[in-house]
């Protein structure tokens, strides 16, 4: 019996504005995404049914049935498709499990990609891309991957110009954060806080996409910027620690992730990059500690493991 396995990179937001909340319950983003080098696998092979096995240290926050993210891909494109969706998953996990690093948008986007060659399936891009944004706002960015500008709830995308290579430390926490959860916390503060001058909202991040083009690392490092980043350290004030050692450790920038709570260190090189990681490693604030750098390219296809 057949298979294919897709690899799929995690991602950031180098900038995440957030405005207002909209009737369908979601908040009208502003981000600059970028996916990097910190990937998961699927593979789907066919089977007699749909079921999903995953792998890795975080696989017990994971659920292994009908409601992970890779499973619900796998039916709405068979759905689409017109055909039975089943399939065995399996998930070589690496990305940090409700960590802000949209790990099950990318599972979802590697089951898309990897389903869709298993079946040869006859699908344009626009399908597969329409499909991605029904199963989760940051899935259509795990498909395409590199740097992107979203809008709308994040799933309307732009490809954006950079040149180079960015370095990253990642510092990932012990207990992970609810989307959902963090949204909440900023609606809370907002509707406390009235005045909300250092939020971005829906404007174009442009001087952050003019510093990305240009590819300085030193005019993108102050630059970076998350309207979420006041309710993940609400929820999780150790965040704070975490953001200070790093800067400490000599990363040029740090920011929570999306939504939380890993941290994310921009350094000024590779080599600068490892420095970091060693010191922050040693510092004890984070649960484990990689280096990563970006942007790569999305899902993508790969010999079966
Ligand atoms: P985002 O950055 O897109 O907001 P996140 O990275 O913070 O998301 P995820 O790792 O996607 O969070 O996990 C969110 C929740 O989704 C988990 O707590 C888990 O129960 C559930 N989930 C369902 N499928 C998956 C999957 N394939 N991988 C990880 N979590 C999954």
């Amino acid at each position: 019996m057949g298979g294919a396995t897709a690899r799929v990179p995690a991602k950031i937001n180098l900038h995440l504005g957030v405005g207002p909340l909209r009737d369908d319950g979601f908040h009208e983003l502003s981000t600059l995404y970028c996916a990097l080098s910190l990937y998961d696998e699927v593979t789907v092979r066919a089977a007699d049914d749909l079921s999903v096995t995953v792998r890795g240290e975080s696989r017990r926050q994971v659920p292994a049935d009908a409601t992970n993210l890779a499973a619900r891909a796998v039916v709405a494109l068979a759905t689409h498709a017109g055909t039975d969706p089943r399939v065995a998953i399996t998930i070589a996990k690496n990305i940090p499990v409700a960590g802000g690093m949209a790990g099950g948008s990318a599972d979802a986007a590697g089951a898309l990609v990897a389903a869709a060659r298993l079946w040869r399936l006859d699908i344009t891009r626009d399908e597969l891309l329409a499909i991605a944004a029904d199963l989760g706002s940051d899935v259509p960015f795990s498909v395409v991957g590199g740097a992107a500008l979203g809008t709308g709830r994040g799933e309307r995308l732009l490809p954006v110009l950079h040149r180079g290579e960015l370095h990253w430390v990642l510092a990932v926490a012990g207990t992970g954060l609810s989307t959902p959860d963090v949204y909440r916390e900023i609606d809370r503060l907002r509707a406390r806080d009235e005045d909300q001058p250092t939020a971005a909202g829906t404007a174009r991040p442009d001087p952050l996409l003019q510093a990305l083009a240009s590819g300085d690392v030193h005019a993108v490092a102050p630059l970076l910027h998350n309207d979420l980043q006041p309710a993940a350290l609400s929820l999780q004030p150790m965040l704070r620690r975490t953001l200070r050692a790093g800067r400490e450790a000599g990363a040029l920038a740090g920011i929570v992730s999306g939504s939380g709570p890993t941290c994310a260190f921009l350094c000024a090189d590779a080599d600068a990059a490892v420095s970091v990681a060693a010191e922050l490693s040693g510092s004890g604030v984070a649960k484990a500690v990689r280096t990563a750098s970006g942007p790569v390219p999305g899902a993508r296809l790969v010999p079966i493991n």
